[in-house]
């Protein structure tokens, strides 16, 4: 029952931990989304950050130009090199990336370009006619045109990502108020910019998270800026499938073609193969923000800013407080599950102890019940046999007084019964036969001859002689006895059996009354039994005592009979005394043995006596002998 209990224990407590595992898993999944979330918004609020500066940026570099185109305006106003005034602006150009500025005269083929401060007499590898057509229109005039990034394959820009930037110059009346005077379309101011270094340049230091950079791809999907430098200046698509051809990169080229590069503004997630100077494919997370750099009839010029970080930056964070939160949780589960093991242990042990002293206890009361019932039925036979010996003590002193009134009595009739009979049959003989007083006389010498062996009867049973005790045996008894009686029973013809085995012990015993005991048996046999009736005599052993018994057929003696033998003077006969039976069981007693009766009416009756084999009196008297 124990082992079921801890069974079941156990399983509550792995299920309650499955239970919590699953509910925390999914809380943990769930944090992740948020966080991840949470760590892209930061990207793109740095995209937008680095957006805007580059926004700035060329806001800048267009109040430059228009400063410039005015100052050229001005020197051609007064017939005078329109680059007159360009050196002190050129010097200050450079911090903002500008890699050459010029003029563009009109109706001229040759651009006046000037290169870290001196001005080149030669192509500069970049067509500038398309500029030239868009800023003679007069609409345009005071705008500055940004031309895409592009890469010349000659001139002194070569292998540099640069873009144009335009504004038309028109000579204006030297006279402001002369309105007749038209202001003249006069050629085309532009700058050169180094696209690369303004995204660099606000790139550079940029870092999400912990390791995660930004990268500025422009117009074409070319990269001006990223951590690699390798990539930079090449087309995005080519370069991530040359750097690991087994990635897939359909994600980010989807991406880009139909978000970033379109000037669009989000977050998401794609596969890459590196990260930094990792090489593997890992999740990163992207957040991307346009630079919108002009927006002219159906060509747009635009920029994207992205900022990537590995996933495993937020993951990590999140793990490494996972594992913390993970050991805190599975120490804690840990402690309880110790903690009710030993509950369980100890109360289990407790209510074990409890039971088993509950069963010693109930042992103990179980037992001294049965030591209870024991005592008080050992309590009931002492009382049982406390009654008998007070009425036995009640009987025997009963008895002695009795039996001293009949000693003095039968003493006192005994002599002038015996001068009575003496004399009857004295004055008997003196009459003649046939003398009619012959008659009375015969009955007077009968009735006192039959006084007389009463009295001896009783003297026999109140004034019982010692028993003159020796070693005999017990089957000579009966064999004198039935001697003793011969006359008496061949009178009444009743037949004799008896069956006595050979060798019986020898019984410490006084004959002369065992003897008597056996007449007194016999003599009611033979008064029960009808002329012709069976009398048994048998006898029988064991280690403790020698039997013998009389038994007769017929008969048999109703319960009320069986119920008073023993009684002194209790007889059915019409001349009986009573007093056989009386003095057996004296005698009997006096031998330390038991006389016994079993009788059923009409089938018979048996009286067994025993003697024991081994008597205090009988050791005593060996004793004797032997000093
Ligand atoms: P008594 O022989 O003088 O009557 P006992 O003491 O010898 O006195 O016997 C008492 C009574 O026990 C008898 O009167 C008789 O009724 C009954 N009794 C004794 N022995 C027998 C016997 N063997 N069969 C039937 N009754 C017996
Ligand atoms: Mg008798």
């Amino acid at each position: 029952m124990h082992k079921k209990f801890l069974v079941a224990a156990a399983g509550v407590f792995t299920v309650l931990s499955l239970l919590i595992f699953v509910v925390a898993q999914r809380a943990v999944g769930e944090t992740e989304q948020i966080v991840s979330d949470q760590f892209n918004n930061q990207q793109l609020i740095i995209a937008q950050k680095i957006a805007s500066d580059i926004s700035l940026h060329f806001s800048f570099l267009e109040t430059a130009l228009l400063t410039f185109a005015r100052g050229s305006q001005k020197a051609m106003a007064a017939t005078e090199d329109p680059l007159k005034d360009a050196d002190p602006i050129f010097h200050a150009l450079p911090d903002w990336n500008v890699a050459a500025m010029g003029f563009l005269p009109q109706e001229e083929d040759l651009p006046r370009t000037i290169v870290e401060g001196h001005e080149i007499r030669e192509e500069p590898g970049l067509d500038l006619s398309f500029y030239e057509q868009w800023a003679a229109h007069p609409h345009n005039r005071g705008k500055v045109f940004i031309g895409q990034a592009l890469s010349p394959q000659r001139g002194p820009f070569q292998h540099m990502r640069v873009m144009v930037m335009a504004t038309p110059s028109y000579l204006l009346p030297a006279d402001q108020e002369d309105s007749l005077q038209a202001p003249r379309f006069i050629g085309l101011s532009f700058f050169i910019v180094n696209a690369m270094d303004i995204a660099e340049r606000y790139t550079r230091n940029v870092r999400s998270g912990k390791t995660g950079y930004a990268w500025v791809l422009d117009q074409e999907g070319v990269f001006l800026s990223h951590h690699e430098q390798s990539f930079v200046g090449r087309d995005h698509i080519r370069v991530r499938q040359e750097r690991n051809p087994l990635i897939s990169f359909e994600r980010i080229n989807e991406l880009a073609k139909n978000h970033l590069l379109r000037g669009e503004e989000g977050t998401d997630s794609y596969i890459s193969g590196w990260h930094r100077g990792v090489i593997a494919e890992m999740k990163k997370f992207l957040a991307y923000s346009p630079v919108v750099l002009q927006n002219h009839q159906d060509m747009t010029n635009l920029w994207s800013v992205g900022v990537v970080a590995p996933a495993e930056e937020v993951s990590g964070l999140l793990r490494d407080l996972l594992i913390r939160q993970w050991t805190l949780v599975g120490l804690l589960l840990f402690v309880v599950f110790v903690a009710l093991s030993m509950l369980l242990f100890v109360s289990l042990r407790w209510s074990q102890t409890l039971t088993e002293e509950v069963e010693k206890k109930t042992e103990h009361l179980r037992r001294s019940e049965g030591k209870l019932q024991r005592e008080t039925e050992q309590l009931k036979e002492s009382m049982a046999e406390l009654v008998e010996t007070r009425e036995k003590l009640i009987r025997s002193e009963r008895f002695a007084a009795i039996g001293e009134a009949a000693a003095h009595l039968s003493h006192e009739i005994k002599n002038p019964l015996m001068l009575i009979g003496g004399f009857a049959r004295q004055v008997s003989r003196s009459f003649p036969e046939n003398d009619p007083n012959q008659k009375k006389l015969k009955i007077i010498a009968e009735e006192t001859g039959r006084l007389e062996s009463l009295l001896n009867d009783v003297k026999d049973f109140t004034r019982p002689s010692r028993p003159q005790k020796n070693w005999s045996s017990l089957h000579g008894c009966v064999h004198r006895t039935l001697e003793l009686m011969e006359d008496e029973t061949n009178e009444r013809k009743v037949q004799f059996e008896t069956n006595l085995p050979e060798n019986p012990p020898l019984v410490w015993c006084d004959p002369r009354q065992i003897r008597q005991v056996l007449i007194n048996l016999v003599k009611n046999a033979m008064e029960a039994v009808p002329e012709g009736g069976k009398i048994t005599i048998s006898s029988g052993w064991d280690e403790k005592r020698v039997w013998v018994a009389v038994a007769n057929s017929a008969k048999g003696m109703p319960e009320e009979v069986l119920n008073n033998l023993f009684k002194p003077f209790f007889t059915t006969k019409k001349k009986g005394t009573g007093l056989g039976l009386a003095v057996c069981h004296k005698i009997i007693e006096d031998h330390h043995g038991e006389i016994t009766v079993w009788s059923r009416e009409g089938r018979g009756t048996t009286f067994t006596f025993y003697l024991p084999l081994k008597t205090d009196d009988a050791e005593a008297q060996e004793e004797e002998k032997q000093d």
